[in-house]
């Protein structure tokens, strides 16, 4: 049986950060990995999988030791955001030059994340990267976590993490239950090109079905991210090419013009979730395993990744039981409210942009005009969101 400090269950972008930084610190590491981590072909078509990378989300990566990989790779910085209402003229564009920044963030394929990471993990000697390979039990005693896998190997350490995504094993075999709000709504991620450039910058137009963001890439093409009842999803993942590019063109009232070009599509279900509690003896949960949100900021792997710093800080200046409660609920009091916070804004956004009697409307669009013109409190807001 093979001993470490510390196991993860779930290497994706989350779990696979914690384990470069806590393989960093000099903590013995194992990661179980279900899937075999995906390649990167240079010059490939983008993957539908993006995410919008906070600078707290990339100050991490860098010390995880991946950010120089992930640049080499593919990454498109965005320097502005422009969000507006469908239903009337308010508006709100946040500038990264206003800030005195280079970018706001960095719009990154998740595999190209998760390779990165992978590749560091493995040049790690305090890291194994066990893949693939899946947990079949686990067992908690005074001391340690016996891990079993699949294939009958055993693994014992101080802590188990669940970083195993929104359907966690580690949550469902620790009988942790989970707060779930399904939303009825699902994301329809594609690649487009459109007929005008989208000058680096993340156009979001709030319609009351949900919002509609347009992420601009590095060769001109923009990542959509169209939040959508699951039933229109359907049908727009259903229309011809052509139709699906008229339909979104006008979609984002033709601020980029026609819609010249689109690759694959796909589409998510979108829930909002709290695991209640995160932490149990000698087992944690991290990102998606612990809580998801509504990808309508781009939050939701920033989150995570912030649980997985927060779970590292702890571990590094521990010189006690890294699954004794007292640490894990250090670590639960110092995320929770931050995604707690972070969800329920996102599903404030979300209900009071589907509103549609004229009252709101008209606050709605008198706040955002407002609140475009302070420059003060808008700067806040979004030095708060890219983590500075
Ligand atoms: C449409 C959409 C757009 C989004 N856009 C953004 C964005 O712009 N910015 C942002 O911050 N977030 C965004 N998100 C959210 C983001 O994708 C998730 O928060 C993020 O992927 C969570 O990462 P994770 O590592 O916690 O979980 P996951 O990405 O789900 O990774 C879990 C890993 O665990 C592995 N695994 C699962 N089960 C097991 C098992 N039993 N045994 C072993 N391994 C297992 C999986 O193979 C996977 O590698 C978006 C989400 C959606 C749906």
């Amino acid at each position: 049986m093979k001993q470490y400090d510390i196991i993860i269950n779930g290497g994706g972008m989350v779990g696979a950060t914690l384990a470069c930084l806590l393989a960093s610190s000099g903590r013995k590491v194992a990661v179980i990995e279900a899937r075999e981590a995906p390649k990167f072909i240079d010059d490939s078509e983008y993957d539908l999988r993006v995410s919008a990378i906070s600078r707290a989300s990339q100050n991490a990566l860098t010390k995880a030791g991946a950010w120089d990989d992930i640049l080499a790779m593919r990454a498109s910085p965005y320097e502005v955001m422009d969000v507006w209402d469908e239903a009337g003229d308010g508006n709100v564009r946040f500038e990264a030059a206003e800030l005195g920044e280079p970018e706001l963030g960095h719009i990154i394929e998740n595999i190209v994340i998760q390779r990165a990471l992978t590749d560091a993990l493995n040049g790690n000697s305090n890291a194994d990267l066990i893949c693939p390979a899946k947990i079949s039990d686990f067992n908690v005693s005074d001391n340690n976590v016996l891990v079993t896998l699949e294939n009958g190997n055993t693994l014992s350490a101080q802590l188990l993490v669940g970083a195993d995504g929104a359907n966690s094993q580690v949550r469902t075999l620790s009988g942790i239950d989970i707060d779930r709000d399904d939303y009825g709504q699902s994301g329809l991620v594609a690649v487009v090109k459109t007929e005008k450039p989208h000058e680096a910058t993340a156009w979001q137009r709030f319609q009351s079905t949900g919002p509609l963001a347009f992420l601009p890439l590095s060769d001109g093409s923009s990542s959509i991210v169209w939040t959508l009842p699951a039933d229109r999803a359907d049908y727009y993942l259903s229309l011809s090419k052509t139709d699906f590019k008229a339909a979104l063109a006008e979609a984002l009232d033709y601020k980029l013009g026609k819609i010249s070009r689109v690759g694959k599509r796909g589409a998510f279900p979108l829930r909002g979730s709290q695991a209640t509690p995160y932490v149990k003896e000698r087992i944690a949960l991290v990102g998606d395993a612990a809580h998801t949100i509504h990808p309508l900021a781009g939050q939701g792997v920033n989150l995570g990744i912030k649980d997985a710093v927060e779970l590292a800080d702890l571990v590094a200046n521990s010189t006690g039981d890294l699954g004794g409660m007292k640490l894990l609920r250090r670590y639960e009091r110092a995320r929770r409210g931050d995604n707690v916070i972070t969800m329920r804004a996102m599903e404030g956004f979300r209900l009071l942009f589907g509103h549609s009697a004229t009252s709101v409307i008209s606050a709605r669009n008198f706040g955002m005009k407002m609140f475009n013109q302070i420059p003060l409190v808008k700067n806040e807001v979004i030095r708060k969101a890219m983590g500075l």
